[in-house]
């Protein structure tokens, strides 16, 4: 029997979930941290030019320490740079693939070696950040089987819990610590399609921080006419309130409606007073944004509240008690709680590595777990398309694979050579967000030239071409001139910069 596992790789918390020999998934704990815990933090701190830690400890020096990153999934799939004062320079997939390595070893320690591996990604992640996962993996010498959707994930388990022979849409509402996404995910006889998706990119439970730590040094001030140092200073000092100061105060207000605490800065030590109400609105604005793209991701669909048939919780974030009142205020009914929001992704992606595993690595309870995710449906989230002539001899994107397509798919179109002896065809995959023709308009994620072809032709010669977008949502394309038999193929690399695998060799570094 093999070890069956799924990672839900975070903005602010990672966390690993296996299947056990029952066939259900259960999480595995983090031993390495002193505190121990079903979640991790994605927060990396180096200790030295090739020390780091991960985890709870790391998290420790977030705004107190230079070398201290967090949140880098947010740039994923881009160069952002995160410098060292060490000389040594990360990118968003290097800090990822540290943070993977390092619960990949803390987990082999306990379960020994995984023998299938499915790592979930935000719905509206881009090819390239969804690309930037796979090697961020293969950095931490992990191999990725599928990557998979965080709503389905969190679909499949909820369906796990509750039966998944239900037929019904469901809204997935995901609130975590740095960005908020909402789907529609339709369970249909044990099918599961996500319907429609939307989000804000940054908004999350950090920011409920960031706007309790302002709350905080505004009393202080008041109080003592003082500010309070929120960050760090010049001389690299850590300030008197920390971000993570404002977070234990914030989970303190998830169970209480008020909290009293002595707070020391320039103007001596104050006692402070924040009730859950004044939390409320210092982050009213923020619950305004997440309603609206509930509506947005309800209305670009035409789904009606009355058609869903359940919202269900996930994310740490949505523990936050208003969160309840703001769902139920969009969607008309009480939100079902899951009791381990920031674990059910995980959970979900272990049930899906269980899915698409080789049947002869599970066991018989697993199996059993598997026949009841009978057939998991997923769309694209992009338009993808080809650059060509149209009849004015005018470049046009030619769209292949719509946005909100099935996939996995497989779609093939017919274009014609345009001038007379032509032996080479242009080559374009483009990415876009809308049903786009023009070409200015339009990312171009691929290029290539199909070269060779039989000279003294008439123009009008049929040109096939194919775009078959897989289960990693990593598209296979395919160019091939009918009459010669020639063809250009390609695995699209697409668009990850050289600059983002950069030279940094996980090898050469070691976990405090
Ligand atoms: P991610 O965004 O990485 O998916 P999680 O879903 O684990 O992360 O959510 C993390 C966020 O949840 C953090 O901002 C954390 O402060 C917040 N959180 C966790 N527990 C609570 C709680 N009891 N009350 C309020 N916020 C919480
Ligand atoms: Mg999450």
């Amino acid at each position: 029997m093999g070890n069956i596992v799924g990672i839900d790789l975070g903005t602010t918390f990672s966390a690993i979930a296996q299947l056990d020999e029952n066939g259900r998934p259960v999480i595995v704990t983090n031993t390495e941290s002193t505190e121990g815990g079903n979640i991790t933090p994605s927060v990396v701190s180096f200790t030295g030019k090739n020390s780091y830690e991960v985890g709870r400890n790391a998290k420790k020096m977030l705004g107190v320490d230079e070398n201290t990153f967090s949140k880098f999934k947010r740039d994923m799939g881009t160069t952002k740079e995160f410098k060292t004062s060490f000389g040594v320079t990360h990118t968003p997939l290097t800090l990822s693939a540290l943070v993977l390595k390092y619960i990949k070893e803390f987990s082999e320690k306990q379960i020994g070696k995984f023998s299938n591996l499915v790592v979930t990604v935000p719905a509206n992640f881009s090819s390239e950040a969804r690309d930037a996962t796979m090697k961020a993996a293969e950095k931490a010498d992990l191999k990725i089987q599928n990557i998979i959707d965080e709503p389905k994930a969190a679909a499949i388990y909820f369906g796990s819990t509750s039966g998944l022979s239900d037929k019904g849409k469901y809204v997935i509402y995901d609130l975590g610590g740095g960005t908020f996404d909402v789907s529609v995910v339709e369970f249909n006889n044990s099918e599961i399609t996500v319907l429609s998706t939307a989000g804000v990119a940054r908004l999350g439970g950090y920011d409920f921080d960031l706007a309790l730590q302002k709350l905080v040094a505004d009393k202080y001030e008041k109080e003592t006419g003082e500010k309070l140092a929120i960050e760090k200073d010049d001389k690299g000092n850590p300030p008197d309130f920390t971000i993570n100061d404002a977070e234990e105060m914030k989970i303190v207000l998830s169970k209480r409606e008020s909290i009293k605490e002595a707070i020391r800065g320039e103007g001596g030590r104050a006692s402070i007073e924040i009730t859950r109400k004044e939390f409320e609105e210092v982050i009213s604005t923020l619950l305004s944004q997440a309603e609206l793209a509930c509506e947005e991701c309800l209305d670009s669909k035409n789904i009606k509240t009355d058609d869903i048939d359940e919202v269900i919780l996930v994310g740490g974030s949505t523990r936050v008690p208003i969160i309840k009142e703001s769902v139920k205020k969009v969607f008309g009914k009480e939100a079902k709680e899951l009791g381990n929001p920031d674990e059910a992704v995980a959970l979900g992606a272990a049930l899906y590595s269980a899915f698409k595993a080789d049947s002869t690595m599970l066991s018989t309870m697993q199996k059993k777990t598997v026949e009841k995710i009978d057939k998991i449906e997923d769309v694209s989230s992009v338009y993808l398309g080809t650059i060509s002539l149209d009849e004015n001899q005018r470049n046009v994107n030619s769209i292949l694979i719509k946005k909100n397509q099935k996939i996995p798919c497989e779609i093939t179109k017919s274009f014609y050579t345009a001038s007379q002896n032509q032996t080479a065809v242009q080559c374009t995959v483009t990415e876009s967000g809308v049903d786009e023709e023009d070409p200015d308009f339009v990312k171009k994620v691929w290029e290539g030239t199909l070269e060779g072809l039989p000279s003294g032709r008439d123009p009008g010669k049929e040109v096939k071409v194919s775009f078959s977008y897989g289960d990693n949502k990593i598209i296979k394309v395919k160019f091939k001139d009918v009459e010669s038999g020639k063809e250009l193929k390609a695995d699209v690399e697409l668009n990850v910069d050289d600059k983002q695998s950069d030279n940094v060799d996980l090898d050469d570094f070691t976990i405090d």
